[in-house]
């Protein structure tokens, strides 16, 4: 399988062969691609300070390891809500602080890469913006770890070099995460390829996580896939998380409540023990 990540004749940075062991990834006394899996929870997009604080202090009393929220939105529709930019930032990061959690945003344009690193633990690059080779080269210049997501139709030879891009720019701080493909299917948002998890375990270093909430798109099945990703061998979990879903400006139909949050919790520990993992 490794010969799949060589150029001429050579690994590429992102291949298993190219150094000794897995990568981890530190964030805050938080580490990524070690024994923890690590939970990163909250709301699709930062709305306000008040709900994403409730929404932190409940996930971290069930044990999340880091807070997401979206500040910069990328909507289907451009009449849809397209989150709070700069202010949303700043909230992220005072709830951050004093809940004691890192913060985990997106960056969509190459242009706010240094605002959102003023304020964010990690950058995420969000399924539309896998293939932006410009983003990625440019994150490959910053000192904080990004979050990969796979495109909404990427091969994994595609995502894995968009990784590439990134490590060869300089930054090795790369975790990637499988968030669903685009098939046939219609019944669920995204089809959660968790083979990929298993196959880019083999192929590469990089610490991989799953977000079963865009992976699936229903409330229901999100749990379910939280568990079959965790003995399928990721690192991590992504999941979000409203106080009130239905009240969600953005994707509250595959939003867990702090409770069902908190049952999550409870239902992936056994799966995280018989795979030789932890959850906190
Ligand atoms: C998100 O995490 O809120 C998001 C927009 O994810 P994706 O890029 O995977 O759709
Ligand atoms: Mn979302």
């Amino acid at each position: 399988m490794n010969n799949l990540l060589t150029v001429q004749g050579r690994d590429m940075l992102v291949a298993k062969t190219s150094k000794k062991g897995g990568t981890c990834i530190e964030v805050k006394g938080c580490t990524i691609g070690g024994e923890q899996v690590v939970v990163v929870a909250g709301p699709c997009a930062v709305e306000s300070e008040e709900i994403l604080k409730e929404t932190a202090f409940k996930v971290r009393g069930s044990g999340a390891a880091m807070l997401r929220g979206g500040a910069y939105k990328p909507r289907t529709s451009p009449y849809s809500f397209q989150g709070l930019g700069k202010q949303g930032l700043k909230i992220l990061a005072k709830v951050g602080e004093e809940m004691n959690m890192p913060v985990v945003t997106e960056v969509m344009d190459s242009e706010d890469i240094n605002l959102v690193a003023e304020y964010a633990d990690v950058l995420q690059v969000g399924a539309r913006n896998m293939h932006n080779f410009s983003l990625l080269r440019k994150l490959g210049k910053i000192e904080k770890p990004v979050i990969l997501k796979r495109g909404l139709s990427a091969t994994i030879e595609e995502w894995l070099l968009a990784a590439e891009y990134i490590l060869a720019g300089g930054n090795s701080q790369v975790i990637l995460c499988e968030r669903g493909i685009r098939t046939s299917e219609r019944w669920t948002r995204n089809t959660l390829d968790l083979s990929a998890v298993a196959l880019v375990k083999e192929l590469s270093h990089l610490p991989v996580m799953v977000d079963p909430s865009h992976g699936t798109g229903v409330r229901s099945l999100v749990v379910p896939m939280a568990k079959a990703a965790v003995g399928a061998g990721a690192d991590g979990v992504m999941v979000e998380v409203h106080p009130n879903p239905e009240q969600a400006l953005s994707d509250g139909q595959q939003s867990l409540t702090p409770r069902g949050f908190s049952l999550m919790m409870r239902e992936i520990d056994p799966v995280a023990r018989a795979v030789g993992r932890r959850i906190r």
